[in-house]
């Protein structure tokens, strides 16, 4: 134990690499993202202050141990600050020439501002004094010990941040100062004396004067910082796991503030936002730290650093180069130049929004850079599904620029389309959003990590101060939240709730529109609307790679006889025009055609009444003769519109009474007309009341309905098998391939199939027969009751295909009612942990998974090539369409919105379960 390494010097990433068995991943998680790409970037030859890490395991060591260093690893800590005293040619409280260094948290996953860094530390009254000697800047020394004191009172003593600022706002004030940089040294002096006496009144203690004390005291602080709220809010919202602890890097001071020749900027490699290949970040001449990303300081576009500083902008531009080259990833950078020498402090994967993830990942396939498969995996679920989110709609917007409701213009910091109340602070944003369910704008002059909690609950974000590279841009870029930086005109009063521009005041509670893609503000609401798939030309090349992936014989393991390629995918849609955006979105089947959807269009309804309500098979007939032509020329769109590609269209499913007037409404209409006295259709009222008590069920999701129905009224299924195979025929016979599958729902045995199939195919030969043509048609049936599923051996024999209503199948698996369930227990169970997730949205791998897993097995068994599809709303989650992958399913089956998302998780889940190792960086 006491041999136990919990130091490394930023040379010693090979030992580090080897003691983790080798692998990188592994390393981060030792030395956090950040020291592990110190480290490697020292290791290949890029400009970085020597330095060391101490590991996360020291860090959850001290806080498994009550907040105790871990025996020996003190001693390390000095024996490598020692190390890097000889590589700085500096010692670390030594009058004469000391060295200082920073103190930086970092976690195996980056969580930007949320945990805590001390800069300055070693500076102290002897160490400032000699400094003033070496390097004859007074105001540089003290502006560098006043910073020391702030940071480490704030970080270290927690005193909070504002008891500094007030003092620093005062004294510029008094002084008639408007920025920092004009403060003197003499006002230097006198700032850090105020803040030493800060940090005496609040503890009752000086400020440690002792270097070791002080790096003793902030390496506690940043282990400790893991367990602050803010950081674990973050990890709660990024999924981040708890028990990683974060690592501590010393990194010996350079500074950017040592003249006009010194500067300090932020970067990212590509642009974060759209993902263009060009340099995007800021950069401050003569400042330090924090000042770029505070926002305080107006500062300068990272390009024009060429005009100042061209050789180490430069050299720079090669480093970022040899930084993408390395890593093989877009950076985000941040570095300092002290006195015209460039130095690295940073880098890591950068933050990137949605559109930018989609671009950069195909720019680097096409750059050489990586594979198709690595472009596929980085790019998530949740990118596309935020790409397709709606935008404003562009005619709305110009209509709300002419009537002057263009509030203000910022930083287009992260896209998107934000409609909602306005709120000043974190948790008003966040008690509104939760539990008022309003829509949020999370309005404040800047954000910081405390803010966060209310930045996660908003549809949107608005500051008015910051830019691109700003907390609040960052962070919202993150979470794909919609979000304006730095929209300079918009005065806010946080005090009195509201915010003006040239007099128009918009209230606390007050709706605003907040257009993420374009950086503008405007008054009110507007209507937002879904963007065009067609237009996102990146997006359909990395999904022609997902679909070529799935289309790879071989990718998925499996039987012999079973399907070796990976999972298609297939949409959920009733019309044509339904169908022709599936389509287009890259669905190439149709996996469910609710044909009862069609029944209530207003022309149609009233014969669909007639034919429930009337009392003789004949009546019937009669009114289902006049409902066939709509349904034919309905199926004829589908099979035009798919043309080559099966289309399932389900028989009638729900109970009768869904098409009648409602029985409570029409029992208060009858009683209000005899109350009345009203004789005028009475008569016809009462007696359609009585049909519909008639049809009343005390569990009709349970009832008469699905196949039940089409065995105890065949006359609607023959009907609808009819229209189905007259318009595939028709449609053939005009040249298109119609694929019709004929799919029965809620079928519970099998004796349901061997009833009602023979009949339904019987009609399908008769009009092939009739019209004189043939066409390849399946009849199979949906999984949707667990018996089904466990007698999957005998539907098989009977049944050409299965698709899982997943939908019903969990309703009556769990025995929770899918209309009821969410609006009451569920959330409850889901909060408890008594579920993990709601099994309506994402399958239930364990239980519903089970019974879906064993019905293909026992299926296949009977008929090797049965056709196994989803067409619940599970068929466009993620989760639940990689375990469909692994079940060994044909397709998914969702809405057409999801069809892109599902193609990519079809391609993830391929190359998942292929072997192919995913990232692991968040
Ligand atoms: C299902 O139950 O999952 C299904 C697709 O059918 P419906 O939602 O129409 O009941
Ligand atoms: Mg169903």
């Amino acid at each position: 134990m006491t041999n136990k390494k919990w130091v490394y010097l930023f040379r010693e990433v090979d030992q580090a690499e080897k003691y983790v068995g080798g692998k990188w991943d592994n390393v981060r998680a030792l030395l956090g993202g950040k020291g592990a790409n110190l480290a490697d970037m020292t290791r290949i030859n890029v400009p970085v202050p020597p330095g060391f890490t101490v590991t996360t395991e020291a860090c959850n060591a001290y806080l498994a141990a009550g907040e105790k260093f871990p025996e020996g690893m003190w001693d390390q800590e000095l024996e490598a600050l020692k190390k890097i005293e000889k590589e700085a040619n500096k010692k670390f409280g030594d009058p004469t020439n000391p060295l200082l260094v920073s103190c930086r948290s970092g976690a195996k996953f980056s969580m930007p501002g949320m945990m805590d860094t001390v800069l300055n530390i070693g500076l102290n009254d002897k160490t400032a004094t000699g400094m003033v000697k070496l390097t004859s800047d007074e105001r540089f020394v003290y502006d560098a010990y006043r910073r020391l004191i702030q940071g480490f009172g704030a970080v270290v003593l927690d005193i909070s941040d504002e008891a500094f600022e007030d003092v620093l706002d005062e004294y510029k004030k008094e002084k008639g100062y408007k920025l920092d940089t004009e403060l003197k040294a003499d006002d230097l002096k006198v700032l850090t004396d105020k803040f030493k006496a800060i940090v005496k009144k609040q503890k009752g203690f000086d400020f440690p004067q002792e270097p070791l004390e002080q790096l003793k005291l902030a390496t506690e602080a940043v282990f400790k910082s893991w367990n602050g709220k803010r950081a674990v809010d973050y990890r709660n919202a990024a999924g981040i796991s708890h028990d990683l602890g974060t690592a501590v890097s010393i990194v010996t001071m350079v500074f950017g503030n040592m003249g006009w020749e010194s500067g300090t900027g932020v970067a990212f490699t590509r642009d974060p936002a759209n993902g263009e290949r060009k340099m995007y970040g800021d950069y401050l001449l003569n400042a330090q730290g924090e000042d770029v990303v505070a926002g305080i300081r107006n500062t300068e576009k990272i390009e024009n650093l060429t005009n100042s500083l061209p050789e180490a902008y430069k050299q720079f531009l090669n480093i970022c180069d040899k930084l993408e080259n390395h890593y093989k990833e877009m950076q985000d950078v941040e570095f300092t130049i002290e006195r015209g020498r460039l130095w690295m402090l940073q880098t890591r994967n950068g933050k990137r929004t949605a559109k930018a993830a989609v671009k950069i990942a195909v720019d680097m396939v096409n750059e050489g850079l990586i594979n198709k498969e690595e472009a596929i995996l980085r790019v998530t679920a949740d990118n596309v599904d935020t790409l397709l989110h709606p935008q404003f709609d562009p005619n709305e917007k110009s209509k709300a620029k002419k009537e002057g409701h263009l509030y203000g213009t910022g930083v287009n910091a992260s896209p998107g389309a934000a409609v909602g109340r306005v709120y000043f602070d974190a948790d008003t944003a966040e008690k509104m959003a939760k539990e008022e369910h309003q829509d949020v704008i999370m309005v404040r002059p800047f954000t910081k990590p405390d803010d966060v909690h209310g930045m996660l609950a908003a549809k949107g974000i608005l500051t008015s101060e910051g830019g691109a590279t700003s907390h609040a841009a960052v962070v919202a870029r993150q979470f794909g939240v919609p979000c304006v930086v730095g929209a300079a005109a918009i005065r806010i009063n946080v005090e009195k709730r509201q915010m003006e521009v040239e007099g128009k005041v918009v209230k606390e509670g007050d709706w605003i529109s907040v257009d993420g893609t374009s950086g503008e503000v405007y008054l009110g609401q507007i209507a937002t609307s879904s963007p065009s798939l067609d237009e996102q030309t990146d997006l359909l090349t990395l999904l022609s790679w997902a679909d070529e992936l799935c289309a790879k014989p071989g990718i998925r393991k499996a039987p012999q006889g079973w399907p070796t390629k990976g999972l298609q995918v297939w949409a959920n849609a009733d019309y044509p025009a339904d169908a022709r955006r599936a389509r287009s979105y890259g669905a190439v089947g149709i996996g469910l055609c609710r044909t009862e959807h069609m029944f209530f269009e207003p022309e149609r309804l009233p014969i669909v009444q007639r034919m429930i309500l009337s009392d003789s098979s004949a009546g019937r007939k009669a009114a289902l003769d006049e409902l066939l032509p709509h349904q034919r020329s309905d199926f004829a769109g589908l099979f035009e519109a798919m043309d080559g590609y099966p289309v399932i269209i389900r028989l009638i499913d729900p109970p009768l009474h869904e098409f009648l007037p409602s029985e409570h409404q029409l029992l208060e209409e009858v009683i209000t007309m005899r109350v009345k006295g009203e004789k005028k259709g009475l008569e016809e009222k009462e007696k359609l009341l009585a049909s519909v008590q008639a049809l009343h069920e005390s569990n009709p999701m349970m009832g008469l309905r699905g196949v039940r129905l089409s065995i105890y009224m065949p006359e609607i299924v023959e009907m609808q098998v009819r229209a189905i195979f007259e318009a595939a025929a028709d449609t053939t016979k005009k040249g298109i391939n119609a694929k019709p599958e004929v799919m029965i729902p809620l079928t519970g045995t099998v004796n349901e199939l061997n009833w009602i199939q023979p009949r339904l195919e019987k009609i399908a030969k008769a009009v092939m027969k009739e019209k004189g043509v043939t066409f390849h048609y399946k009849f199979g049936t949906m999984i949707e009751i667990p018996r089904a599923a466990v007698t999957a051996g005998e539907i098989a024999e009977v049944a050409e295909f299965f698709s899982f209503g997943t939908n019903d199948l969990t309703q009556m698996t769990f025995g929770y009612s899918r209309d009821d369930a969410e609006r009451n227990f569920l959330v409850k169970y889901v909060e408890e942990g008594i579920l993990p997730k709601n099994p309506f949205q994402t399958l239930d791998r364990t239980g519903v998974g089970r019974l879906m897993k064993m019905c293909v097995e026992e299926g296949r068994k009977t008929r090797i090539d049965l056709e196994v599809g989803i067409c619940g709303e599970h068929g466009g989650d993620p989760d639940s369409v990689e375990f469909c992958h692994t079940i060994g399913q044909n397709y998914v089956s969702c809405s057409p919105f999801r069809v892109p998302i599902a193609r990519l998780a079809a391609a993830h889940a391929a190359l998942k379960h292929s072997g192919v190792s995913i990232a692991e960086d968040k």
